[in-house]
């Protein structure tokens, strides 16, 4: 079929002066992405509409009880379903004060394009609730994901949607989610959920997985443009699942972790940090402040710390037009999703600046999904070594197919994955076609 682009028909609605639903600054960062590819890669305009607005979006409101039994509130979530083409939606939940229609709809997004970069058989999706997580009790946070999931029943399931641990959630949150399912459906129904804990259908090496990805995309950048791991010096933004991984392997392979944060600020030592002390320091305080033998610094101050890799590992848009040319990195690899808007892009590109992005470098988490999901398929379950190899030859795999898109396209790392990942759901579009 002949390829035509007619800008024209993209983007009618907007054009339109009207604003659609999911219509936020994280939505249109996504979608900015999407456009800048499609133009690159002649992407057919039918497709190219459609790939920029989710395939269903559900918004819920439900009442919440804290401990106290007084206080009742009505609280916002949502699950968006971005692409059916490719298999079951796969995406994972968020607790979060900020979480919007838009930023779960721009999250969605981005992980159609890293399943099938990824060549997972999977389309993207992403779910929420806006609430700050910080300070619930054990009992409320039950409640609350117990609630929620019972809201979006309907919409999630092993062979529809499969929801995952993001920022906010940790297993035992997805333990809670996958027994309220099983509880409505009478039988137990591990594969609802993938980063479970062990004991009831996780996989080994999920937690660590993204962290692990993040690291050995990490490594595969200082291959290729020539620089040591070992004695590199890091910095960690987002002290959490992904960042505090990120940050205990890298030290492990012996680079030098010199400043990490939290939500609340970082702290800062040019001689080094010791994951493990930091570790321990967190399980008896709530915090990093005063932590000993390291500086205090802001989570922005943080990212302009002068280091070889930085690792935005938090929240999105940190890396942004106001502070982009006062990085002083070589490499950044992109832990959080969205942590770099498109003119910090640019930005560092005209420095010089290596970018790994987030759809390829914090890939390693779906990845291990997937292989949850199959062991749950299959009750044939791997050892953690095993899961570990796979998920650092499929990294090591994609890293280079991206960079060879890189190379052969002259285009940036994140254009490239990009590309491939939107490519691929183009042609399996194109084969499945419109119905009806
Ligand atoms: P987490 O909740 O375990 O950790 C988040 C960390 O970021 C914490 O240290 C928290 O204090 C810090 N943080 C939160 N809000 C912040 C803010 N406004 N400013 C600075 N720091 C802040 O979450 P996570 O699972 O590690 O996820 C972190 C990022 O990685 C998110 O962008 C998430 O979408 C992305 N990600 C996670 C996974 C996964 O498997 N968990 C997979 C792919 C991508």
């Amino acid at each position: 079929m002949e390829h035509h682009i007619d800008k024209t028909r993209v983007a009618r609605v907007e054009r339109s002066g009207k604003t659609l639903e999911w219509d936020t600054p994280m939505y249109r960062l996504a979608v900015e992405q999407l456009d800048r590819t499609a133009e690159r890669m002649d992407l057919d305009a039918n497709i190219w509409e459609r790939l920029r607005t989710p395939q269903r979006a559900y918004v819920v409101s439900f009442p919440f009880r804290r401990d106290d039994y007084q206080t009742v509130e009505t609280v916002f979530g949502y699950r968006v379903q971005h692409l059916l083409t490719m298999g079951p939606t796969k995406g994972g939940i968020r607790f979060d004060e900020d979480v919007s229609l838009g930023e779960v709809t721009a999250l969605a997004m981005w992980m159609s394009w890293k399943c099938a970069l990824m060549n997972l058989p999977f389309g993207g999706a992403k779910g929420g609730v806006r609430i700050d997580p910080r300070g619930l009790t054990s009992g409320e946070l039950q409640r609350i994901t117990r609630r929620y999931t019972s809201e979006i029943i309907d919409v999630i399931g092993p062979d529809r949607d499969i929801p995952a641990p993001d920022l906010g959630t940790d297993e035992q949150v997805m333990a809670w989610i996958m027994d309220t399912y099983s509880q409505q459906k009478g039988h137990s129904v591990p594969g609802v959920v993938t980063g479970k804990p062990i004991e009831i259908g996780g996989s080994y090496g999920r937690k660590e997985a993204t962290g692990r990805g993040v690291v050995t995309c990490a490594a595969e950048a200082c291959r290729s443009s020539e620089t040591s791991l070992e004695g590199a010096s890091v910095v960690v933004q987002g002290y959490g699942e992904v960042g505090g991984t990120v940050a205990r392997l890298m030290a492990e392979l012996g680079a030098k972790v010199v400043a990490v944060s939290s939500i609340e600020g970082g702290v800062y030592n040019p001689k080094g940090l010791d994951p493990a002390a930091l570790d321990r320091w967190l399980r008896d305080h709530p915090g990093l402040e005063n932590y000993p033998d390291a500086d205090s610094v802001s989570n922005q101050e943080l990212l302009e710390l002068p280091c070889d890799i930085l690792v935005p590992a938090a929240i999105q848009n940190q890396i942004t037009r106001e502070n982009a040319a006062k990085l002083k990195c070589k490499l950044v690899v992109e832990g959080a999703n969205g942590p770099t808007t498109t003119e910090a892009d640019d930005i560092l590109e005209d420095m010089g600046v290596l970018i790994v992005p987030d759809i390829l470098s914090n890939a390693g988490g779906v990845t291990v999904s997937y292989f949850e999901w199959l062991q749950g398929l299959q009750q044939f379950f791997w050892s953690e070594e095993e899961v570990n190899r796979r998920l650092i030859d499929i990294m090591k795999a994609a890293y280079a197919d991206i960079e060879r898109v890189s190379q052969e396209r002259g285009v940036t790392l994140r254009t490239a994955a990009l590309m491939q990942g939107i490519s691929r759901i183009n042609e399996a579009k194109r084969r499945r076609g419109v119905f009806p």
